[in-house]
């Protein structure tokens, strides 16, 4: 399938006409980067990129999901510090991440890009760095099954005589069995928490990417063991708590453990408690805390965020395998009613004694 984001805005920039350059490194770097790519299609996706609008056709008894994520340069990413194909993968990994926590099933993304020029332009020998950027977001793409159905892209221009900045907007649509999207709110008191995977690592290596920018320079592919670069969205992992209706509710992990189960908590107008003893920390968190960049690796893991991994609650009859589509899953605690006077989350530390959680929101670039 050919990809044809709509280019026309950036042939029509101000900065392209005004220098008087040939038509413009722009178009055909971004052309020449999309055309070559060989997509993925979705059977929900009944008209994909060259027309108007996409169309969608969901399966018999679904309904649709939609999210929506916006990556801006600075707060989201840096340029100096990502790889562009890390940032092309992250922009897609969090839209992924949402459906996995409804329990959809990916259709289709639409991405809106702003780019300064400067991005486009290809460099004898080197690949310009928006085709880096759609090397990272297309080979997730491709993993999931989710085509690139449309978007937009239109020059971002300088500022101040400062370059401008790119953001990127993505927009993801997927399917689900209709009444069965795996809400917030649909906890119940008794229900047992889980996580999946290990928590904290992404935290921890932006902590080393902070340090050494250059020494990750050149990671440009995904592969395990980079959860900030490369975060691995529990899309299939999702979709079987829904298909096996294991889960009562879940979320993602975007902002962080103490912060997203109180999301959880007041939804379904509940409390929690968790044990720290079994919390299961991923070993970047702790060989940060080793290294003494920080003090606590359970607080990477209850605070640092982005580890887009899924919590979802479970009645406590309920048997949920060790593994769930090849994804660790650890029981770390219990959903209680909620008293007026009481706090939405309680940690229970390794004497037993048990202290209020704060949410602990996850700021982006600590400036
Ligand atoms: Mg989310």
């Amino acid at each position: 399938m050919q990809v044809a984001i709509n280019i026309r805005p950036i042939l029509q920039g101000r900065h392209v006409k005004s220098a008087n350059k040939k038509p413009a490194a722009g178009e055909i770097a971004i052309l020449s980067a999309l055309r070559a790519r060989r997509q993925t299609g979705n059977s929900s996706l009944t008209l994909g990129i060259g027309d108007d609008c996409a169309l969608i056709r969901p399966a018999r008894g679904e309904e649709i999901a939609v999210t929506t994520d916006f990556s801006l340069e600075n707060v989201h990413f840096r340029r100096h510090w990502h790889p562009a194909e890390s940032i092309g993968h992250r922009c897609l990994a969090r839209g992924l991440s949402d459906l996995a926590a409804m329990g959809a099933r990916p259709i289709a993304a639409f991405l809106s890009l702003a780019l300064p020029a400067e991005l486009t332009i290809v460099r004898r020998g080197q690949r310009s760095w928006i085709e880096r950027f759609f090397d990272g977001l297309l080979a997730l793409a491709g993993q999931m099954n989710l085509p690139l159905a449309g978007g937009d892209t239109a020059e971002s221009p300088l500022a101040d005589g400062r370059g401008g900045l790119a953001a990127a907007d993505i927009v993801l649509i997927g399917g689900i069995k209709r009444g069965r999207a795996l809400l917030r709110s649909g906890a119940r008191p008794g229900d047992l928490i889980y996580v999946t995977g290990w928590l904290g690592g992404a935290a921890a290596e932006l902590l080393a990417l902070e340090r050494d920018p250059g020494r990750f320079a050149n990671l440009k592919s995904a592969g395990s063991g980079h959860p900030h670069l490369y975060p691995e969205p529990r899309v299939a992992t999702g979709e079987k708590l829904e298909a096996g209706r294991l889960a009562t509710a879940a979320i993602d992990l975007s902002d962080g453990l103490s912060t997203d189960l109180h999301h959880i908590c007041e939804e379904s107008s509940l409390s929690a408690e968790i044990d720290a003893d079994v919390i299961p920390i991923h070993p970047m968190a702790q060989l940060a805390q080793a290294a003494g960049w920080v003090p606590s690796a359970l607080d990477l893991a209850l605070h640092g965020g982005e580890d887009y991994e899924l919590l979802f609650t479970a009645a406590p009859e309920t048997k949920i395998p060790k593994q769930v589509a090849g994804v660790a899953i650890h029981a770390i605690g219990k959903m209680k009613p909620k008293y007026a006077r009481d706090a939405n989350l309680a940690l229970v530390d390794a004497n037993r004694s048990t202290s209020e959680l704060k949410p602990g929101g996850w700021q982006h670039f600590r400036r």
